[in-house]
């Protein structure tokens, strides 16, 4: 490891107080940088004006008096009332609620507390369950947590349970899913202007389709189940406007770990993350959902990007339910406003033990590692698999330290299996890792993301060092306390584990 705690180019980011011009809260050696991004402030809030159809919707949210930002507005219509400001406290109408194995049986059981043992929930539609957790495990704590929600959903005839009964294979059970975060989108629960709740504190993810997304407790699910309301504090918005054009060498995970890095885990606590610009209307959805997903990792109430023309086109088909999109207006007030020059940024990891632990990836290369984990909802998605595999087959080389896959869903999984690697000259993402030497991809879970159960797959009972695509990197979160778990794009885990130690990858992209 370098012996400095390296952190990016300073000129590749400077953040400004919207109050205040001009103010760089982080010291920037570019001159040149500065000025280049102050020229696009004005551009930029043109870009994140309102469309026409969809900046004045006074039937849902009243006559606007002062401009609200996306999450003020989002709220505004879920509370049905016309004005919001940071710090209000208003009882919201919820679209959706997802649980899960690790959450669920708690919420059931504080609804069935409050509400009565015959309770009915308050609507068997807007309530959808996922069993993704602790799921390919002989832990029968962990199984039973299945069993107590596959009991609740038929009773209540909850109409979106993704089942899984034949733990033996996965594929034997076509309603089965995978991470919930991931299934939510596939599965065209996430809509632009909604309201979504989940028991998981990676809900943030579904921010990626213009929605209020956030995590909650098993008390306030418990609550939603009964009601389908709860009472939220308008969060205030911080604004990331990430311009540039994308180096390919980056992803979306280099972005938000910039990010991060730049403003601490705590940087965020209770507000709203907004993130904008031509950087961000670059990225598909899945990489829009790696942006959103780790806002929680800065403390952040959710994440959220103005849905456009990539948004829609990934709806369709997904979902017959009308959905209407929400976006800041011009005047809307920002906390503050973060400014990035992305053309500028190189590939990052987080380092142990927290993922505010920036660092160029370049500048660890004295990392030896164990082991490389490509899976979860923040980089177990096929984009994230087609980037390692863009990796791998661009090397034409063995993987030096073991690698394992762990596709989110069983779509992913069916992807991996199926869709041509561009460049590959049609060879499918499952054959060139399988060329690379890597695992055999997994069963579509959480897999050892947090650890779980001795048994789960890929799980770190030893104290290894490894480079992963996940979001977290807590002592322990892995498996075994000592572990050391480096954060990383797919990129750049996947050129590591070509070396067997932390690496930038462009060594093999470039
Ligand atoms: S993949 Fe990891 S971060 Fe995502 S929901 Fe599962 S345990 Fe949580």
């Amino acid at each position: 490891m370098a012996s400095s705690l390296a952190s990016p180019s300073p000129t590749s980011s400077f953040i400004r107080n919207k109050k205040d011009l001009g103010f760089s809260a982080f010291p920037s050696t570019s001159q040149i940088a500065i000025q280049k991004c102050k020229k696009q402030v004005s551009k930029k809030i043109v870009s994140v004006m309102a469309p026409q159809q969809s900046e004045r919707k006074p039937a849902t949210t009243g006559s606007v008096k002062t401009g609200m930002t996306m999450t003020e507005k989002i709220l505004a219509k879920a509370s049905e009332k016309p004005q919001l400001s940071p710090g209000d406290n208003v009882w919201v109408n919820v679209d959706i609620l997802m649980t899960h194995d690790v959450c669920g049986p708690g919420s059931i059981g504080i609804f069935k507390k409050e509400f009565g043992q015959n309770a009915k929930v308050w609507n068997r539609e807007k309530i959808v369950i996922i069993p993704d957790h602790y799921i390919f495990t002989s832990d029968e704590r962990a199984n039973r947590n299945v069993d107590i929600l596959r009991d609740f959903c038929t009773e209540q005839n909850i109409k979106y349970f993704y089942d899984i009964k034949d733990l033996s294979n996965f594929k034997a059970n076509p309603d089965y899913k995978g991470v919930c975060h991931v299934a939510l989108a596939q599965e065209g629960h996430c809509r632009p202007g909604e309201v979504l709740l989940g028991t998981d504190s990676h809900t943030c993810t579904a921010g990626a389709f213009g929605q209020f997304a956030t995590g909650i407790g098993n008390t306030d699910a418990g609550f939603v189940l009964g009601t389908g309301k709860l009472l939220l504090k308008v969060p205030p918005t911080l604004r990331f406007v990430m311009d540039g054009e994308m180096p390919p060498y980056l992803l979306a995970k280099d972005l938000i770990l910039q990010i991060i890095g730049e403003i601490s885990v705590a940087g965020a606590t209770y507000k709203a993350m907004e993130f904008v610009g031509t950087t961000v209307e670059s990225l598909n959805m899945e990489e829009r959902m790696t942006l959103c997903n780790m806002v929680v990792e800065a403390g952040g109430k959710n994440g959220v990007i103005p849905a456009d023309s990539t948004t829609f086109k990934y709806l369709e088909g997904k979902t017959s339910l009308p959905y209407e999109p929400v976006y800041s207006d011009a005047q809307a007030s920002y906390l503050s406003e973060y400014r990035f020059d992305i053309s500028k940024l190189e590939p990052l990891v987080a380092k142990p033990h927290s993922p505010d632990n920036r660092a160029l990836a370049r500048e660890c290369k004295d990392v030896k590692i164990d082991r490389v984990y490509i899976g979860s909802c923040t980089g177990g998605k096929t984009e994230d698999f087609l980037a390692a595999a863009k990796v791998f087959l661009a090397s034409g080389k063995k993987v030096k330290v073991p690698t394992f896959l762990v596709p989110a869903t069983q779509k992913v999984w069916l992807d991996l299996y199926t869709l041509p690697v561009p460049g590959s000259g049609g060879k499918t993402c499952s054959q060139i890792f399988e060329e690379a030497g890597c695992d055999t991809p997994a069963s579509p879970s959480c897999g050892a993301c947090l650890g779980g159960p001795k048994d789960t797959y890929a799980r770190m009972n030893e104290p290894k060092v490894c480079v992963s695509t996940t979001n977290r990197n807590f002592p322990g979160r892995m498996g075994h306390k000592e572990g050391q778990i480096y954060l990383a794009s797919p990129y750049t885990a996947a050129a590591s584990a070509l070396t067997g130690y932390v690496t930038d990858p462009r060594e093999f992209l470039q």
